[in-house]
């Protein structure tokens, strides 16, 4: 057998004998002449088998080895007009690597399509369709992205731990798990390690990493791990300067996605729309409001919730605009970290909301440890219990702040896909725990 290998994506007219690699994704037998479609990363070759000019071992081997096996294919590349590439692959030998058991779990090429459990229970086969494979190149590109522009302005990539002897928000969504017969928690977020950095000296810092919720919320959008992008930067005047920050590298993210993502957007059929800046700032008053004259009764202080961040979303969608702020929570229903604005109800808080769903919040931190520590027992929280977290605010901590961002809700909103389990390769959520 060749060693020259090639693969769907490099073959050409001129290559001679090569050996291609791949997975068994159709077979067609024609009488006289049969075609073997073999799947690899890049796309589809075609084996062309006429039956009187091949080896007869070949045709009856290759025509009858079950769909999605692994093959290696050896041949001669011809050129075609019958097939995409304009190539086809007259093959002098093969091998079966790893033949597929049948009947498959699921379709890899059927127009029908299976329930989305039955899809992650066999997520291996699901991810063998090129456009669902798509959704995590782009995940891998939204990284690359995040990361580019991270350094471009200044931050340093840190890594926290996600196991701790006490939470972040000390709220009911933490997993509890042993840690040698003591408790201890997974890290809902990097909130109060990423704090404490402010007193280093690091100054500006992001994190990418995942984030365990407990939490029982059956929804779209929420899952019990999930990637969180969190920035954190010090020496700031007020949040105009995080928003502004956030703002830019939203803004390098969507157009490095729109730029680099041209194929795989191509395969979910995409295109990936810019937002126009500045994006958009609503207070959360003006945001009741609207939701109000739309006929959603929530009460002064209550969240927004998935109905009312929806109406919010369709009105901004009738302006033409996808990403927008909203500012100025309450202070009481944001954690003890967020600084309130003195002689208001309101805090230094933003979400940032697109197409309809919060993909980030963030704000103005409380840097100040008697104002804090404050904020932490009205909030029924003893300050004892963060010891350490507290220290780094007694001995000197500029004003700072940042924010938090899912990746996988902001990926599956950019590509407007319907559940973010979409764009996590193995979700975790309220019932599922494998594979
Ligand atoms: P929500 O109100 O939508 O539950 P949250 O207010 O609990 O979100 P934050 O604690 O502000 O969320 O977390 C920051 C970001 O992390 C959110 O905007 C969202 O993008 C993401 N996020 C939070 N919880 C989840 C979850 N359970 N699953 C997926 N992403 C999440």
């Amino acid at each position: 057998m060749s060693a020259v290998y090639r693969d769907s994506g490099s073959i050409a007219a001129d290559d001679g004998e090569v050996t291609i690699r791949g997975w068994v994704q159709e077979i067609r037998n024609l009488g006289g002449i049969s075609f073997v479609i073999i799947r690899d990363r890049f796309g589809t070759v075609q084996v062309t088998l006429p039956k009187k000019k091949i080896d007869p071992a070949v045709f009856e081997g290759l025509t009858s080895v079950s769909r999605e096996s692994v093959v290696y294919v050896t041949g001669n590349v011809k050129e075609s007009n019958q097939t995409d590439l304009g190539l086809e692959l007259i093959p002098s030998s093969f091998k079966v690597i790893s033949p597929a058991a049948v009947p498959l779990p699921i379709g890899v090429i059927d127009k029908v399509n299976a329930e989305m459990d039955t899809r992650l229970n066999n997520r291996f086969m699901d991810l063998r369709k090129p456009e669902i494979r798509a959704v995590f190149e782009l995940k891998s590109i939204l990284f690359d992205l995040i990361e580019e522009a991270m350094r471009e302005l200044d931050f340093t990539w840190v890594n926290t731990p996600k196991i701790s002897g006490s939470g972040a928000e000390g709220g009911s969504t933490l997993f509890e798990v042993d840690y040698f017969g003591k408790p201890a928690y997974l890290a809902q977020s990097p909130q109060l390690h990423k704090q404490m950095l402010m007193s280093t000296g690091l100054d500006r810092v992001f994190e990418l990493g995942p984030a365990f919720r407990a939490e029982h919320s059956n929804t779209n959008r929420h899952v019990t791990e999930f990637q969180s992008f969190d920035g954190e930067m010090a020496w700031i005047d007020s949040q105009d300067d995080i928003m502004a920050t956030l703002e830019k590298i939203m803004d390098y993210i969507f157009r490095g996605m729109a730029r680099r993502g041209g194929y795989f957007l191509g395969l979910l059929d995409k295109k990936i729309r810019i937002p126009k800046r500045p994006y958009p700032v609503l207070t959360y008053s003006e945001c009741l409001r609207m939701v109000r004259e739309r006929g959603l009764d929530l009460k002064d202080g209550e969240d927004l919730g998935t109905e009312g961040e929806k109406i919010i979303g369709d009105i901004m969608a009738e302006k033409d605009r996808e990403l927008y702020w909203i500012t100025e929570y309450p202070e009481d229903a944001k954690p003890f970290y967020i600084m309130e604005k003195e002689g208001t109800p309101f805090s230094f808080s933003f979400d940032l909301d697109y197409k309809g769903q919060e993909i980030s919040s963030g704000g103005q931190r409380e840097h100040r440890y008697d104002v804090l520590t404050e904020r932490m027992r009205k909030k029924d929280l003893d300050p004892e219990d963060f010891e350490h977290y507290l220290d780094a605010f007694k001995y000197g901590m500029p004003p700072h702040g940042g924010w938090g961002i899912g990746v996988d809700r902001l990926l599956t909103k950019m590509l407007d896909l319907p559940n973010v389990r979409e764009g996590i390769l193995f979700p975790r959520d309220v019932s599922r725990l494998s594979p």
